[in-house]
């Protein structure tokens, strides 16, 4: 007998909207596929905020996520008015969670793109740059923000972005930054790039000015492998490269800090389709994967995401992504069955 594998703790927030649906769907293939996890879920959203905290996370949250380390997390409606925060502002600031990672890829023919060879990942830095939301009014009629950006703040988002390629097996690292312009901050970023790129000697780095390099994104996206940049580039990039690769419906994304990372899909709450077993688990199941390789189950990701493709190319698909390569049009729970069915299959 095979001993008894450790299992990982993890908190869990199922959310709001097609949450509840999406995160019981995935947590189902994760245990399928043998992930050594240990979910505990903790109450994030919706009604927290009714509840008058207006961070819209639990009290005993935090701690089960400071234990733990890990946050798989589905989407929040954060309630209109009121002073709400969003839940990931709190979390982001909180928790310190300085890398933002998310991948866009191309799932053709499944899903309408111009470049089915798309296969990318952008790294930003989350946490300084124009965001760190130093804002002031000058007169009535100027108005200030400051952009920080810090050696040390460079230098843990690029070296993530050069680890992050080396584990996941890929070959460049990109970086964009303003510096013919912003000679100071975006100009210490590129030095901090070119320093850390000498530690990485078996990847490829190259430094891009952003204008050419978000014109490039978007006219030759598999030109690129990994790209990392400051905070505001890296927003507006992220959602080019989502957009470009046609994928958003089934983006995850992870937010990394010292302590604690947090793991979600691209999408939102998604209220107008919530309980009705329409949604589509694949964007939380390509967060999961990420967690996985996080947590060093690479084996268990791999796993998960060939029977995911698997499952897509036999055509079983979702109504969000339904089309003439259908040939099964199911509901949110039968979609993870057929994922489950297809876990040891290759892909
Ligand atoms: P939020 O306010 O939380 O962002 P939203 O309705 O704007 O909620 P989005 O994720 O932005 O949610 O989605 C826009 C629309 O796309 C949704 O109304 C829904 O119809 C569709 N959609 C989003 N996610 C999914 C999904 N996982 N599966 C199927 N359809 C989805
Ligand atoms: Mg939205």
């Amino acid at each position: 007998t095979s001993p008894t594998p450790t299992l990982t703790p993890i908190a869990v927030a199922p959310g709001d909207g097609i949450g509840p649906e999406i995160m019981r769907a995935t947590l189902r293939v994760l245990e399928a596929a043998g992930a050594r996890i240990e979910p505990h879920t903790v109450e994030v959203g919706k009604e927290v905020y009714l509840r008058g905290v207006n961070s819209g996370v639990a009290p005993e949250a935090w701690e089960v996520m400071r234990r733990t380390g890990v946050l798989l997390k589905g989407p929040i409606t954060t309630p209109q008015g009121g002073g709400y925060k969003s839940v990931n502002v709190t979390l982001r600031k909180a928790l310190g969670l300085y890398a933002n990672v998310r991948p866009a890829r191309a799932y053709a023919p499944f899903v309408v793109t111009h470049h089915p060879e798309m296969d990318l990942v952008i790294v930003r830095e989350n946490e300084e740059d124009l965001y760190a939301g130093i804002e002031h009014r000058q007169t009535d009629e100027v108005y200030q923000c400051l952009k920080l950006v810090t050696r040390d703040g460079c230098e843990r988002i690029i070296r993530y972005a050069f680890e992050y390629a080396r584990a996941h097996g890929r070959r460049k690292v990109t970086a964009m930054s303003k510096d013919n312009i912003m000679k100071l901050t975006d100009g210490l970023f590129h030095r901090v790039f070119d320093e850390v790129a000498r530690e990485y000697p078996d990847l490829t780095a190259d430094h891009m000015i952003v204008d050419i390099g978000a014109a490039r994104l978007g006219a030759r996206p598999e030109t690129f492998d990994v790209i990392v940049t400051l905070n505001l580039y890296g927003d507006i990039l992220s959602d080019i490269a989502s957009e470009v690769a046609g994928s958003v419906g089934l983006g995850g994304s992870a937010n990394i800090g010292q302590s604690v990372a947090l793991f979600e899909a691209v999408h939102g709450s998604a209220p107008d389709i919530a309980g009705q077993d329409k949604a589509n688990p694949s964007g939380l199941l390509n967060a999961a994967a990420l967690m996985l390789t996080h947590l060093g189950q690479g084996d268990v990701a791999a796993r998960v995401l060939n029977a995911w493709l698997r499952t897509l190319e036999d055509g079983i698909h979702t109504g969000d992504i339904a089309g003439e390569h259908t040939t099964r049009r199911v509901g949110t729970q039968d979609f993870a069955q057929a994922v489950i069915d297809r876990l040891g299959q290759l892909p």
